[in-house]
């Protein structure tokens, strides 16, 4: 096959989904009822499936040449392009079930990482990280065992520095990009709350392709807990008079972590609240932390975790963005000084109400550059509610009284914050 028949294919591939491209953004947070297996703690399926579903897929590959195919039920449309730093392959679906096992397409050959998931109502994605500069050979999807079996496949292969940056340059295709969602409207948020509310951010980290950590014992994906309980926070925040907590997504999609930021200052947020509960090397370290932000980690740990944490826009195919030149501005300065003062307080708060009541690390007030903490304004901190490597967190991290507990006591931290606060003039 020449070059000039698989840039033909892609091209038309592309142009068939152009629309979908474009509406993906107002999608994320649109009333988003579709999501891949969505399945509550308690079992029961939420969502309904979409009607495209990958059965099957397998990948097979060395360094040079790695092929990847997915078997549909019906004719896919999609979209492929490449990312950079790390070199990456992407390819866009409308929304698909994905109905096989994770290790089925575990990475090989060309690949670091391979992701899928969903990217919002009516979009799916495939995330192929690269070791090196690569290039798509093949894209196309063949008819088999009678028209029963729509087979994806994608064959890759090594390219030179100088091919890669062309395939980057010569490609007519504006990324999924953060700091895009001025035009977004949050529907979920709740309108009836009146300027007087103390407006709390409630943010379930991870979600959509980015699952986030995996339970050990029992698999369950870290996206579904932080969602979970962060819906129980919200409504138990809710029920305290005068402050009124809103999610940053209410569904199993994907949210760049600039999108939550602007979604919390778009609200006017008092304070941001980022639910976690992720993975340590260390299987024994177990209980909760609280994080701040600061330039400087307070520890290897948290370096660790932020870093990771900080990917979650690269495993969905978020194009990073050359960060805007910070302008020196003193009051911009001013303020974020104050704010991380704020944070530090709410930290504080949070930390005290656990003692006793919920189990907390060594050291349970860490700091260090996670981007989702990083709005200027808005006091900010990412709980990490216990570790999903420890199996008597998971046990607790899936217990639907425990998480009613912790709840309990952020909200008496949060009443507590909010009076000192209010103390010292808002
Ligand atoms: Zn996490």
């Amino acid at each position: 096959m020449t070059l000039a028949t698989i840039k033909n294919l892609i091209d038309g591939a592309r142009a068939s989904r152009t629309a979908v491209r474009l509406g993906r953004i107002a999608c994320t947070l649109a009333l988003a009822s579709f999501s891949i297996l969505a399945v509550s703690l308690n079992g029961h399926a939420t969502e309904k499936a979409p009607s495209l579903v990958v059965n099957a897929a397998r990948i097979i590959g060395e360094e040079a040449r790695t092929r990847i195919v997915m078997d549909f039920n019906e004719e896919p449309e999609f979209e492929v392009h490449y990312l950079d730093a790390p070199a990456r392959i992407v390819v866009d679906f409308p929304a698909v079930g994905f109905s096989f096992p994770t290790k089925d397409l575990a990475p090989t050959g060309l690949f670091s990482d391979i992701r899928f998931g969903s990217m919002g109502e009516g979009s799916a994605r495939l995330v192929l990280t690269a070791k090196k500069p690569v290039q798509v050979a093949i894209a196309e999807t063949k008819v088999e065992d009678e028209g029963k079996v729509f087979r994806f496949v994608l064959d890759t292969e090594i390219a030179t520095k100088q091919k890669f940056a062309d395939l980057l340059k010569n490609q007519n295709w504006q990324a999924l990009a953060p700091a895009t969602t001025a035009s977004v409207t949050p529907d979920i948020v709740q309108k009836s709350s009146r300027q007087s509310d103390f407006m709390i951010a409630v943010d379930a980290g991870h979600g959509g392709i980015d699952a986030g950590a995996k339970g050990g014992v029992t698999g369950t994906d870290e996206k579904v807990i932080t969602l979970t309980f962060a819906k129980q926070l919200a409504d138990r925040l809710n029920q305290i008079p005068g402050i009124k907590a809103f999610l940053t997504r209410d569904d199993d999609v994907f949210l760049a972590l600039s999108e939550r930021v602007t979604l919390a200052r778009q609200q006017n947020a008092n304070l941001f609240i980022s639910i976690h509960a992720d993975t340590l090397k260390q299987k024994g370290i177990r209980g909760a932390t609280v994080y701040t932000i600061s330039d400087r980690a307070s520890d290897r740990m948290a370096q660790d975790l932020a870093e990771r944490e900080n990917l979650s826009d690269q495993i969905a195919g978020v194009a990073v963005q050359n960060a805007q030149p910070e302008v020196a501005d003193i009051l911009l300065d001013l303020t974020r000084r104050e704010t991380q003062a704020f944070s530090v307080t709410l930290a504080e708060n949070i930390v005290k109400s656990f003692e006793g009541q919920v189990g907390l690390i060594n050291n349970p007030h860490r700091y260090a550059g996670f981007q989702v903490l990083r709005a200027h304004d808005v006091p900010s901190v990412l709980l990490e509610l216990g570790f999903l490597s420890n199996p008597d967190d998971e046990k607790l991290l899936l217990d639907e009284k425990w998480r009613a507990k912790v709840a309990d006591t952020l909200a008496v931290a949060v009443t507590r914050y909010r009076a000192q606060a209010l103390a010292n003039g808002g």
